[in-house]
C-alpha cells in the first residue's frame, strides 16, 4: 500500500497561518507519528513545503531511517531547540507554525531564542484537525487493534476464576493481547472487582473476585501505532434483580448513542441520546461523565462526545468510543463501551463482543 505520510505532509503544509509559504513544527510523539510513520520519542518533525526533517538523537537514527521516505534526519548533538535552529537557517524557513497545546511556555522561549530571525506563528490544532477523520490506512490499524484485543477477550473470559486479584486479571489479558499480535495494551487495563468498579479509571489491587460480584474491565489493544478502547462487565455467578435494571439501563443508553451517530450530527446529540434513555430509568445522577471520545493514535483525542455543547458535528471517517456508564460508590460501576466508525450514511460498529446480560456470567 502506499505511503499516506507525504500527502498528510502536503495537506499540513497548505495549513499553516499566514502568507506565502509557511513551516510546521510537529513536536507531540503522535502527530509526528501521524506524519511520517516514526515510531520512536523525543524527536521532532520540522514540515516545509514537500520537504521534511526530523530532529533526533543517536538512539533512534537507525530506526528513523528505516521507517521513515523522503523525510531528512538529523541527529543531533546538542538540543532539540539548537538543531531545530540550524535545520531553520539551513532550509531558510521565515514562518514556523506550531500547536500551543503541545509547547509549554519555557518551550516556546527556547524556541524563539533558536530560531533567530524565523518567526513564530501559533496554529493550535493543526494537526488535530487532519487527524480526527481517519483515511482508510488508519480505519484498518484500528480494526487490527479491535481484531487483536477481541481475540484475547475471549481466551481471557476463559481464564477468569473466582478468587483471582484485580492485578492477576489485569495481567493475564495484557498477556492474552500480547499473543494475539498486540504491540502492546492502549493503556493501563482497568480490571475493577465489586465496589472498585464504582470509580471509572480504578487502578488494579489486590482485590479479588468473590461470587455475585461485578469485573468491570476496560481495555485496548495498540497495533501499529493505533489503539482500541472497549469496556465489558462480566458478572461471578447469579445477578441480582437491581444489577439487573441497572445494566439493561447502561446497555439501552449505549444502543441510543451508537444509533444517534451519523454524519452532521452535533457532538453534544450523542451524549444527549444516552443521557435521556438513562434519565427515563432514574439513572442520570449515576453518569457523571461523557458519553465517548475519539481513538487514534491515542486513546483520548478529539472528538469528544460530552454533554458541552461543543462547536462541531460527526464527519464520515470519526472513530469514536460510545461509553455511557453508572457508578453507585462503595457498591458498583457498569460502564459498556464499544468503537465506531462514522461512515457517509450512518456508522458501523467496529468492535463485536458480546454485551447482553446472560452472555456476560461467568
Ligand atoms: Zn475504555
Ligand atoms: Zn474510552
Amino acid at each position: 500500500m502506499k505511503h499516506p505520510f507525504g500527502a498528510r505532509r502536503r495537506r499540513l503544509a497548505r495549513l499553516v497561518p499566514g502568507r506565502g509559504p509557511g513551516a510546521f513544527l510537529a513536536v507531540h510523539g503522535p502527530d509526528v507519528g501521524y506524519l511520517s510513520g516514526f515510531t520512536g520519542e523525543d524527536s521532532w518533525l520540522l514540515v516545509a513545503g514537500c520537504r521534511a526533517a526530523l530532529i533526533t538523537d543517536p538512539r533512534f537514527a537507525e530506526q528513523a531511517r528505516r521507517e521513515m521516505q523522503g523525510v531528512r534526519v538529523v541527529v543531533r548533538k546538542g538540543s532539540l531547540a539548537e538543531a531545530l535552529g540550524e535545520t531553520v537557517r539551513r532550509t531558510g524557513v521565515r514562518r514556523l507554525g506550531f500547536d500551543p497545546e503541545h509547547v509549554s511556555i519555557a518551550l516556546r522561549g527556547r524556541l524563539a531564542k533558536a530560531l533567530g530571525r524565523a518567526r513564530l506563528v501559533r496554529a493550535p490544532g493543526l494537526v488535530a484537525g487532519l487527524r480526527i477523520c481517519k483515511d482508510k490506512v488508519e480505519q484498518q490499524a484500528v480494526r487490527r487493534a479491535i481484531r487483536v484485543a477481541e481475540e484475547a477477550w475471549r481466551e481471557f473470559r476463559k481464564a477468569i476464576r473466582p478468587g483471582m486479584t484485580e492485578r492477576r486479571l489485569a495481567a493475564e489479558l495484557d498477556y492474552q493481547m500480547g499473543l494475539a499480535g498486540a504491540d502492546g495494551p492502549a493503556f493501563p487495563t482497568i480490571c475493577a472487582v465489586g465496589p472498585s468498579s464504582s470509580m471509572p479509571h480504578a487502578v488494579p489491587g489486590n482485590r479479588r473476585l468473590r461470587r455475585g460480584q461485578v469485573l468491570l474491565v476496560d481495555f485496548g489493544a495498540r497495533v501499529d501505532g493505533y489503539v482500541c478502547d472497549l469496556t465489558r462487565v462480566v458478572v461471578a455467578g447469579r445477578i441480582a434483580a437491581c444489577f439487573r435494571e441497572v445494566y439493561e439501563g447502561v446497555l439501552a443508553a449505549q444502543e441510543a448513542a451508537v444509533r444517534r451517530l451519523g454524519p452532521g450530527v452535533p457532538f453534544a446529540d450523542v451524549d444527549a441520546a444516552a443521557r435521556e434513555v438513562l434519565k427515563a430509568a432514574g439513572l442520570a445522577k449515576a453518569f457523571r461523565h461523557g458519553t465517548g471520545h475519539g481513538i487514534g493514535r491515542e486513546v483520548h483525542e478529539a472528538p469528544w462526545l460530552g454533554p458541552r455543547r461543543e462547536a462541531g458535528t460527526l464527519q464520515p471517517g470519526m472513530v469514536v468510543t460510545i461509553e455511557p456508564g453508572v457508578y453507585f460508590p462503595g457498591r458498583f460501576g457498569i460502564r459498556i463501551e464499544d468503537d465506531c466508525l462514522v461512515t457517509e450514511t450512518g456508522r458501523r460498529v467496529l468492535s463485536r463482543l458480546e454485551k447482553d446480560l446472560e452472555a456476560m456470567v461467568l
